[in-house]
C-alpha cells in the first residue's frame, strides 16, 4: 500500500486539497468557489489541484503519480455524479472530465458522504457510528464494524415528519430533510426569522453566548439533529445500541448545537467532533486513495 496520497474534497462552497501520509494530514489548502454545472466545476477542481500542488511543493512526478481520491458533495454512482444540488450537477460524468482536464487517472472517486464514513471508521470507538457533515450541505454514512453500510440519503432522505417544516428549503427544494434543518443556509434562515442579522452559522454561534434567541435556534437545530440520528439508527435496527455520532463541517463546530443533540440522544450515543475537525471529508478522500476503497 502507498503511504502517501492526495485527497480532494469538492464541496458546495470550497474545494480542499491535502496530502496525507498514513492517517496524518499535511496542510489543508482551501479554495472558496462558486462553480455550478459540469464545465465550471471541472475548471475549478483542475485549478485548485494545480495551485495546491504548487503550494504544498509537490514534485512534478508526485503530481502525476501519487494516488488521488476525489470526494464530491452529491450522490455518486461509479464515475458519475447522479445529483448534486449544491454543485448543480445531474448525471454528470465528472470523473472522466477531471481525468481529461488533469491528464491523469484518479485512484478513488466517491461521495463526500462515503469519505466521511471512511474518516470515521479509522478511529477507536463503538461499532455503530453515524458520521455526518453539517456544512453547506448535509450528508454522511452509517458505519458498522468498520464497514460503510449506508451512505446515501442521510442528508436528503431522512425526513423529520413530527416537527414543523424547516424555515427554508434545502438545495433540492425539500423542506423537511436534514439539510433543510441543519445546513448552513437553513440555520441562517432560522436565525433571520427570529430577527437575528447573522450571515453565517459561526456568527450565530458567537451571538449565542449573549443572545437567548440565537441560543434557542442552535438548541432546536441540535434537537433536530438528534431526531435525525435516532431515525437513521432506527431504520437500520440499531436504535438503543451504543453508538457514536461523529460530526464535521462548519455548523458542527457549535458546542451548543452538539450539547443539545447529546442531551436528547442520552448516554448511549456519544456525540463528538471528528478528529479531523472540519477536514474529515478531505481526509476520507485521501484515505480512500490509500486503501483503494
Ligand atoms: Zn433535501
Amino acid at each position: 500500500m502507498e503511504r502517501r496520497a492526495l485527497g480532494i474534497d469538492l464541496g458546495g462552497s470550497a474545494i480542499k486539497v491535502v496530502v496525507a501520509e498514513g492517517g496524518v494530514l499535511g496542510e489543508v489548502v482551501r479554495f472558496p468557489h462558486e462553480a455550478r454545472g459540469l464545465e465550471s466545476v471541472v475548471r475549478a477542481v483542475a485549478q485548485a489541484f494545480a495551485v495546491a500542488c504548487w503550494q504544498v511543493r509537490l514534485s512534478p512526478r508526485d503530481e502525476l503519480e501519487l494516488p488521488i481520491g476525489l470526494a464530491v458533495a452529491g450522490l455518486v454512482r461509479e464515475g458519475v455524479v447522479e445529483r448534486s444540488g449544491n454543485l448543480a450537477l445531474v448525471e454528470a460524468p465528472l470523473r472522466d472530465a477531471v481525468e481529461k482536464a488533469r491528464g491523469r487517472k484518479l485512484t478513488a472517486f466517491l461521495s463526500d458522504a462515503r469519505s466521511l464514513g471512511i474518516a470515521a471508521s479509522i478511529v477507536m470507538g463503538p461499532d455503530v457510528r453515524v458520521a455526518l457533515g453539517l456544512g453547506t450541505g448535509v450528508g454522511g454514512s452509517l458505519v458498522v464494524g468498520g464497514e460503510i453500510v449506508r451512505e446515501r440519503g442521510l442528508g436528503h432522505g431522512v425526513l423529520l415528519k413530527d416537527v414543523p417544516l424547516a424555515t427554508a428549503p434545502c438545495a433540492l427544494g425539500h423542506d423537511a430533510c436534514l439539510e433543510a434543518h441543519l445546513g448552513a443556509a437553513g440555520l441562517v434562515a432560522s436565525a433571520r426569522k427570529v430577527g437575528l442579522g447573522v450571515a453565517t452559522p459561526r456568527e450565530l454561534d458567537e451571538l449565542a453566548s449573549s443572545d437567548e434567541r440565537a441560543r434557542a435556534v442552535l438548541e432546536r437545530a441540535g434537537q433536530r439533529l438528534a431526531q435525525g440520528v435516532e431515525k437513521i439508527l432506527d431504520e437500520s435496527g440499531f436504535l438503543g445500541r451504543e453508538a457514536a455520532l461523529v460530526l464535521s463541517g462548519g455548523v458542527a463546530t457549535s458546542q451548543k448545537l452538539r450539547d443539545a443533540a447529546a442531551d436528547r440522544l442520552g448516554g448511549r450515543v456519544r456525540v463528538s467532533l471528528s478528529r479531523f475537525g472540519s477536514d474529515a471529508a478531505v481526509a476520507g478522500a485521501a484515505l480512500a486513495a490509500l486503501t483503494g476503497s
